[in-house]
């Protein structure tokens, strides 16, 4: 390694804003790093479906498509 190009390298604490904490490495100049999301709290982790519905648009949409004789299917035959 070249000399004094190297930023340094220290000890972080990464504090989630789901309350988990862990220790890691960082070059970044702090003690602390706040995080939003972290490997304890984030749905591809847990499995659980975290979704940001605007409007009722997702509802909607599971409304739709999990009875196949919907008004949407329904309406599509009738004209046929
Ligand atoms: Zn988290």
């Amino acid at each position: 390694m070249k000399a004094d190009i190297h930023p340094k390298y220290n000890e972080v604490k990464v504090v989630c804003s789901c309350g988990n904490t862990f220790v890691t490495r960082s070059t970044v100049n702090k003690d602390t790093l706040n995080v939003e999301i972290c490997a304890s709290c984030h749905p591809f982790y847990t499995g659980k479906q975290k979704v940001m519905d605007t409007a009722g648009r997702v509802e909607k949409f599971q409304k739709k498509y999990s009875n196949p004789k919907s008004s949407a299917t329904k309406t599509k035959a009738d004209k046929s």
